[in-house]
């Protein structure tokens, strides 16, 4: 019995996920199960990729309709969930002498809610999201993660939300049946090996390990995320992977649990 809470890279993948049972939903639903109950999740999510390194403070964030052309019910999903102030406060001086902000008005985005809408159905659980200064080299990201770290003693949940491989172009909307391009393959399980071997300047330096990262990353924003989780990781933790899957051939589900 620990009082560590585990670190979770999520690869959320379609919007639709929110409204779908699938294997991927359902791993993260037995996720929420597996782990001690958090005091509060700390959301670092693709879809906040801006030019700055800010908190959301909002005691009562918005649901975030940040996508565009799916169906009407998706865009009346609410996740309720509360904001906590007080855990952004605590964020902010963490990341100190980095300069952030405290955002009051901004809301949860999908890459938030449509992972957690599954983890913790009754949205019971505070919610803070932290941006991706998108003006940074990866190092940087690895580095937050790093300086996060103490809140797993804190009982907060920290999670990453994107995908390791995520190529839009290539992806098969709505053909969830193709099957995973090479590229995906090799690139999603060399990061596989990466992770169990706990090399993580090569996952940081992904954008120099060639063709299949290239094509499997093409912008970083759903990559980066996966870089404060291992920013959270201790010497002894276990890794591994509860969620796994390529979906539409080109876009990679696999979770990354540190711990
Ligand atoms: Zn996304």
């Amino acid at each position: 019995m620990t009082d560590l809470m585990p670190a979770i890279f999520f690869g959320h993948g379609n919007p639709m996920n929110a409204l779908s049972r699938n294997a991927y939903t359902e791993g993260w639903a037995s996720l929420g199960k597996s782990i001690p109950r958090p005091t509060a999740v700390l959301a670092v999510s693709a879809h906040w990729y801006i030019t700055a390194c800010a908190v959301t403070a909002n005691p009562a964030p918005r649901t975030i309709h940040d996508f565009g052309g799916f169906p009407q019910e998706l865009y009346e999903v609410n996740y309720p969930a509360p904001g906590s102030p007080e855990l952004a406060r605590h964020v902010n001086d963490m990341l100190s002498p980095v300069a952030t902000g405290l955002d009051e008005t901004r809301g949860l985005d999908h890459g938030t809610w449509a992972v957690l809408t599954h983890i913790f159905p009754k949205a019971d659980v505070p919610v803070v999201q932290l941006s991706i200064d998108e003006t940074q080299p990866p190092l940087f990201h690895y580095q937050i993660g790093k300086r996060l770290s103490a809140l797993r003693e804190e009982g907060v949940l920290v999670i990453g939300s994107g995908n390791i491989v995520h190529n839009l172009h290539a992806y098969a909307w709505g053909r969830h049946d193709v099957k995973p391009f090479d590229w995906a393959v090799r690139c999603e399980e060399h990061a596989r090996e990466l992770l169990l071997k706990g090399e993580d300047d090569a996952l940081i330096a992904y954008e120099t390990s060639g063709r299949d990262a290239m094509l499997s990353v093409p912008t970083p924003d759903h990559y980066l995320p996966l870089l404060y989780i291992l920013g959270l990781r201790r010497e002894r933790d276990a890794v591994s992977f509860p969620v796994e899957g390529v979906d539409g051939g080109s876009v990679s589900m696999l979770a990354v649990r540190i711990g």
